[in-house]
């Protein structure tokens, strides 16, 4: 998971990297008073997961609280990248005397970490990096012995930086190391005016795999980013995803769930979504589900298709029956029930005698039935 400037910049606080002040804001008005609180004159910083934002337009400095609140007028809501700026960060401004380029980066093939260093940071990176790739040094990183503070001056030095940075080095890799990253990357890492090491851009991507050893992670998730089903759905451990046409659909297993869209397609009608049960449809998993699919103000239709394996197409209607205790039908549904226990579970469908819910027998069949009720 990438996280954004504002997260890397708490964990680098955190581990003792100077940052600049600063907060982060979703409204014009909100950054007008953080410019307030920050002394008026700032820097106002698109919060976006992708690089390259000054050159995009993402940054821009405002001379007084009035200047903020335009520029976070103009910045909210851009789009960098294929990014929408839902927030900006406002932060003090750096007197900035040198801009260099620190970054750790896992080197699968070499099994090692890489530092990646530079004594000419700043946007133009990638150009000096493709023009003088000697003006960049790579030292490896041996994983079980991790950067000592000898290290870090070892790898400031082979970058051409100053003695002073090797400090920040070093607690860069306390970063990593401790939050489990698999990026660290600070571009700029400036020296100030009056002589401190300031990270004044940050680029972590954590690692997934280590989420269950990193408890207080939750909260790093791109809610916001995020389509809100897609996040609701997260929530319930479903596998969701949003898409742009009318039939919501619902199945065990990605491959079938797959094969569905496609139907549905061939149907000629577009799927709302993709919403796979997985293996244990029970009660609950079926009424997340089907809040989550009826939740969304696209759907017409809902189309359920299961085929039962591991699950029981019995557990399913079960499912299904339990389901619309908690969850109001608004929409048709259209239930397809094939394998283990099918004909047991049709049963149970239709004993409920729900008005809303239809059966099919074929793939097909409950495919057109549901783009039918959606045209
Ligand atoms: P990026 O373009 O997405 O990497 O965004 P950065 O956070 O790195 O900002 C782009 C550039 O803006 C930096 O390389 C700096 O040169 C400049 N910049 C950002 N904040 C400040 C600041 O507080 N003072 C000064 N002088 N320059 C800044
Ligand atoms: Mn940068």
């Amino acid at each position: 998971m990438d996280l954004f400037e504002h997260q890397a910049r708490e964990l680098f606080q955190e581990h003792g990297v100077l940052v600049p002040r600063a907060e982060v804001v979703d409204s014009p008005r909100a950054a007008r008073a953080a410019a307030e609180r920050l002394g008026g004159r700032v820097v106002v910083k698109a919060q976006v997961k992708t690089g390259g934002r000054g050159k995009a337009g993402g940054v821009k400095l405002a001379a007084d609280p009035a200047a903020t609140e335009l520029t976070a007028r103009q910045l909210l809501g851009m789009d960098i990248k294929g990014h929408t700026v839902h927030r900006v960060m406002v932060a003090e401004p750096v007197a900035v005397e040198h801009e260099f380029y620190v970054g750790y980066v896992l080197d699968r093939a070499a099994g090692r970490f890489m530092a990646i260093v530079s004594a000419e940071g700043g946007m133009d990176i990638e150009d000096v990096a493709a023009r003088r790739p000697e003006a960049v040094a790579r030292i490896a990183v041996d994983p079980a012995e991790g950067v000592t503070e000898a290290k870090a001056a070892e790898i400031a030095a082979a970058g051409g930086l100053p003695p002073e940075t090797a400090a920040t080095i070093h607690r860069l890799w306390t970063v990593l190391v401790a939050e489990d990253a698999l990026l660290v990357e600070v571009n700029p890492l400036v020296l100030t005016s009056d002589g401190a090491i300031v990270a004044l851009d940050g680029k972590v991507t954590l690692d997934d795999n280590a989420r269950f050893r990193q408890p207080a992670r939750g909260d790093a998730d791109d809610d916001v980013a995020r389509d809100p089903l897609e996040a609701r759905a997260a929530a319930a451990g479903l596998n969701y995803v949003k898409l742009d046409g009318h039939v919501g659909v619902i199945g065990n297993g990605a491959g079938l769930v797959m094969s569905t869209l496609d139907v549905v397609a061939g149907c000629g009608a577009r799927p709302a979504d993709f919403l796979d049960i997985g293996g244990g449809a029970s009660a609950q998993v079926m009424a997340d589900g089907l809040s989550v699919v009826l939740g969304d103000p696209d759907v017409r239709s809902v189309l359920v298709n299961v085929f039962g394996g591991i699950t029981a197409c019995d557990a399913v209607a079960d499912g299904i029956v339990r389901a619309l205790d908690t969850v109001t039908l608004t929409k048709p549904l259209v239930v397809r029930l094939d394998g283990n226990s099918a004909a047991r579970g049709r049963a149970i469908l239709a004993e409920l005698a729900h008005p809303l819910v239809h059966q099919a027998d074929t793939m097909d069949g409950a495919a057109a039935r549901a783009a039918e009720l959606a045209a």
